[in-house]
């Protein structure tokens, strides 16, 4: 069986296991901003930490904090937890993407944050949210942030620029589905060095040292993956999986059981272990994403054009995170993919204000189209060519 994603971890990401680690959470924020084009970078247990961490610490209370429809629940949960309200917009079918005229229409005197999310790769007209922010803060006559979330996009471009490069700060994330992987663990970055400095400050007053068993069940799940999704095991795994609950909740319960919480170590810090392994990732960067362009590339050309399917946008730029294609018989496609040896995933499969806990009565007719119709394929370091 074919996995549905696969983190690239070889033996040199295992040797942390072996290793003192020391320093390697300062080094790991060092080296990612240098790799990402910030002046700092702060690192958090897990990206909706930071997320939360960043209005903590810039005094955001009952604010309105415009996202998409259309996203990772968690980020709708950073906002809430830390005392704000979303304000969801509806995305364009055409890249996924909150779509721009809807946010400048939703923009009003409680906004003060616009998080733009560069979805599954796919980024974001960084220029045009640029003036939306200006035009926001000369009407109303208060600072409006501007948070890019670029745990999809580690490194794309729009028209040449890097995402998250602008704006008031990034956010990254690092479980083992994302692009490059610390087992968790998520990053801030900052072009301005004094607000990172404050969220630094702040993360070491409000967050504690990682403790004893913390440490240990990292090291575990850092095994558990490398062997869960070896192309040797994963039959086993995949069995494991879907006929049996042993490993329910690490799947299904990560952000699918609709309840507004954090997991309880969501504010013990980074680990040094995790650290070296984004470390070595960071090093693995571009071979990562060239492959993950070129598999893309290799589906665009070479995927059946079957019925009803709508197929991604290839952008320059883009980092596809996930090869996304919308199908009219979602089930049923995954049951006859996995019956030829490929597992296919279905992320995002909610459209937040969907859900009981973010219903708000409005209607999000792409993001809700979207949340049943995607399917994707894997782009991770396979060989897919002998898939199709
Ligand atoms: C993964 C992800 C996050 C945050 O992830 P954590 O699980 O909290 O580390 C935020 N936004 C998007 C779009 C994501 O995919």
């Amino acid at each position: 069986m074919i996995p549905r994603f696969r983190p690239w971890l070889d033996w040199e990401e295992l040797s942390t296991l072996f290793s003192r680690n020391k320093g390697c959470v300062e080094k790991f924020e060092k080296e990612f901003a240098s790799k990402f084009q910030a002046a700092e970078a702060v690192a958090f247990p897990y990206g909706r930490s930071a997320q939360w961490a960043f209005f903590k610490t810039i005094g955001l209370e009952n604010a309105e904090v415009i996202m998409p429809a259309y996203t990772c629940s968690v980020v709708a949960h950073a906002v809430i937890l830390s005392g704000n309200v979303p304000r969801f917009i509806d995305i364009d079918l055409a890249d996924f993407n909150m779509n721009l005229d809807l946010v400048e229409e939703a923009i009003d005197e409680r906004t003060r944050v616009i998080i733009a999310t560069h979805t599954f790769g796919y980024p974001q007209d960084i220029h045009r949210l640029e003036t939306i922010v200006k035009d926001a803060e000369n009407k109303y006559g208060h600072k409006v942030w501007l948070m890019q979330d670029c745990c999809h996009a580690f490194g794309a471009e729009w028209k040449g620029k890097m995402v998250g490069t602008s704006g008031d700060v990034a956010v990254y994330a690092f479980n083992v589905s994302k692009i490059i992987t610390s087992v968790f663990g998520g990053m801030l970055t900052f072009q301005d060095k004094g607000i990172a400095e404050k969220v630094r400050r702040w993360r070491d007053r409000n967050f504690q040292t990682p403790k004893w068993s913390k440490t240990w069940k990292r090291r575990i799940y850092l095994l558990a993956f490398y062997f869960a999704f070896h192309p040797r095991l994963y039959g086993i795994t995949y069995w494991l999986k879907t006929k049996t609950p042993v490993l329910r909740s690490l799947t299904d319960a990560y952000h699918l059981d609709d309840k507004i919480h954090f997991p309880p170590d969501a504010n013990e810090r980074m680990n040094d272990m995790e650290a070296a392994v984004g470390l070595r990732q960071l090093k693995k960067y571009d071979r990562i994403v060239e492959n993950r362009r070129k598999n893309a590339l290799f589906y665009q050309e070479n995927l059946e054009r079957r019925n009803g399917w709508v197929f991604p946008p290839i952008r320059l730029g883009a980092t596809y995170s996930h090869y996304v294609v919308r199908v009219p018989e979602r089930e049923k496609t995954i049951k006859h993919y996995a019956s030829i040896g490929q597992e296919i995933g279905k992320l995002i499969q909610y459209c937040i204000p969907d859900m009981r806990s973010y219903y708000d009565g409005k209607k999000y007719p792409n993001a809700s189209r979207t949340s049943r119709e995607t399917i994707n394929f894997t782009v991770t370091k396979e060989n897919i060519n002998t898939l199709i």
